[in-house]
């Protein structure tokens, strides 16, 4: 869970999660450069974003593992992930980037 938010933040949310109901963790913060989020339009599901490099006027440009682009602005900032459900095409695509990895340092 974000550790930016205050404790009552944090008690709303783990009510609302034993509620039975879906959560972000709340704004992450402005140098969040890559991760697991949930950007507020963009679908039911928390994808892997990255910074892109393209220079948005205005707001920050992130792009998914799944080929998503969104912007972030300071009124709608990228949100911790909290309990929704994690993108299953980003997962594979993080999968498929470990893979060589894993298997150099595996011999
Ligand atoms: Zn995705």
């Amino acid at each position: 869970m974000n550790p930016n938010i205050s404790d009552g933040a944090r008690a709303f949310l783990e009510a609302g999660i034993r509620g039975g109901g879906l959560v972000t963790d709340g704004p992450l913060p402005g140098d969040f450069a890559a991760g697991w989020a949930k950007h507020p339009f963009t679908g039911k599901l928390a994808h892997y974003w990255r910074v892109s490099k393209t220079v948005v006027p205005g707001g920050i440009g992130f792009h998914s593992e799944c080929s998503l682009l969104t912007v972030a602005t300071h009124s709608v900032p990228m949100l911790g992930p909290g309990n929704y459900p994690h993108c299953q095409r980003c997962d594979t695509s993080l999968l498929a980037a470990m893979k060589p990895r894993l298997r150099k340092e595996g011999a």
